[in-house]
């Protein structure tokens, strides 16, 4: 969903919550990793009780209105729905997002106040799966104090362009919630680390992933070419003032290789290219961007790898190579992409985005062991290899979703719970 589609009028809320067939032991409810309450919040759509639907979300989902809007329900709640064996699924994040965003602009929504019950918890990074921790915390009665480097939002804050979650889309969830947690603004280094370790009874890391991979190519420091979490911040910053010419080479094949394609087609490009070196049937993106990106003017050229930026101070273009696909597979159970030699050729570009994907940003995570993807390791009860650390979110298992985000604090918070209620 992007801005251009509008929330559900209450007429329409109302028709599409009567065809949910209140499944017992509702799919939807499993499928969706903080399981919202999906039926009985519908029901209350049905028979006018908004309030009351809003609040049902809300109290499952930190982040309710960002994931409202922008959840893959396709690959959640809406891909299990069983009233698709009648005719369509019930389109269960618009009905949830009609929720939280009328009940936002009547501003009267507040989860009753948690007796408090002691012991002190710090969050590490206030993206999804902080907030998700340190809420669900609060609801037990911890007191929670949030640290992030930046203001309170992580990538959906910084990075997600405006044309598909807007400022206030997110304040209506982050100004919910700021009663709840304490909130400051810090870079917690590898030495307030260990300060935070003495002061606090548990640590809870949701440091994200912050870093660009860089594509280890010749040009890549020229003027014009951007790691794509740069590009996305920069322009969700500076918006129609950020200039990218009138050519856009985007290498990538994730989500956030189209996102950042779509924001410079609205950037005003003339052509934006982006270019992955498999099929269509290997990129790993959700339905809804690659149409999304399409649909604002996107080219994409399968089958084609990068071989160097060229330019000299600036970016004039990239050169290319076409590929096949072999039948051996690597790791992520892909066909493994084979250059084909002699097919070499430049694409013209006054802008190029690297998009290859991310990694921790954050220097505390050299204190914990790592899993064979150099993410944060973790037990079942989200512990780290220190003792009353505990980590989530992209941190733990690469990029992700809001919403997994947020189950993962979730779900840790009752862990730290727990464990706080068995110290002495
Ligand atoms: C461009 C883009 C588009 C996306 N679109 C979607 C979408 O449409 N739907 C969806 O469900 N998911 C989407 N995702 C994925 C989703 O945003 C992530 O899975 C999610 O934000 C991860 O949450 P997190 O809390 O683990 O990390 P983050 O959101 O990265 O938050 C980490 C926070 O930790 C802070 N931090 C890091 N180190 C420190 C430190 N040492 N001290 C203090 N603070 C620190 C950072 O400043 C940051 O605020 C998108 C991701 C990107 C990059
Ligand atoms: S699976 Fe679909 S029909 Fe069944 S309860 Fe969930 S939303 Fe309603």
């Amino acid at each position: 969903m992007t801005n251009d589609q509008i929330q559900m009028t209450n007429q329409q809320a109302r028709v599409e919550a009567e065809r949910c067939l209140q499944c017992f032991d509702a799919p939807c409810v499993q499928a969706c990793p903080t399981h919202i309450q999906i039926p009985t919040f519908i029901s209350m759509i049905k028979s006018g009780n908004i309030r009351g639907a809003a609040e049902v979300v809300k109290t499952s989902n930190a982040m309710a209105n960002v994931c409202g809007k922008i959840c893959p329900e396709e690959v959640y709640c809406q891909s299990v729905c069983n009233r698709a064996n009648e005719d369509t699924p019930i389109q269960i994040r618009e009905l949830h997002f009609y929720a939280t965003q009328s009940e936002a602009r009547k501003k009267f929504s507040q989860v009753k106040p948690f007796p408090k019950s002691g012991k002190q918890v710090a969050v590490i990074g206030g993206g999804p799966t902080g907030i998700g921790c340190a809420f669900e915390l609060a609801k037990l009665g911890r007191e929670v104090t949030l640290f992030d480097r930046k203001v309170l939002g992580g990538v959906p804050k910084n990075s997600i362009p405006s044309f598909r979650l807007t400022e206030n889309e997110l304040q209506d969830d982050l100004k919910f919630l700021s009663t709840y947690f304490s909130v400051k603004k810090e870079e917690i280094t590898d030495v307030k680390f260990s300060q935070l370790k003495n002061k606090f009874d548990a640590i809870y890391l949701g440091v994200g992933l912050g870093k660009d991979r860089p594509l280890g190519l010749k040009g890549e420091n020229l003027s014009g070419v951007y790691p794509v979490l740069k590009f996305l911040e920069a322009a969700k910053v500076k918006q129609k003032k950020m200039s990218v010419g009138k050519k856009v080479v985007v290498v990538g094949g994730g989500n956030v290789s189209l996102d950042a394609a779509a924001t410079a087609k609205r950037l005003g490009a003339f052509e934006v290219i982006l270019i992955y070196r498999r099929s269509e049937a290997e990129m790993k993106v959700w339905k809804s961007e690659l149409e999304e990106a399409r649909k604002q003017g996107v080219e994409i050229r399968f089958m084609t790898n990068p071989l160097e930026i060229v330019g000299t101070k600036k970016v004039s273009g990239i050169k290319c190579r076409r590929t096949t696909l072999s039948k051996k597979k690597d790791e992520s159970g892909r066909p493994i992409p084979v250059e084909v030699k002699g097919s070499d050729f430049i694409l013209e570009a006054d802008t190029v985005i690297i998009a290859i994907g991310q990694s921790i940003a954050s220097d505390i995570v050299n204190r914990f062991k790592r899993n064979s993807k150099g993410f944060i390791a973790v037990d079942k009860n989200y512990q780290t290899s220190m003792k009353s650390v505990f980590a989530g979110g992209d941190a733990i298992s690469g990029e992700g979703t809001i919403v997994q985000s947020v189950a993962h604090g979730k779900q840790a918070a009752h862990a730290i719970h727990k464990i706080l209620a068995g110290k002495k």
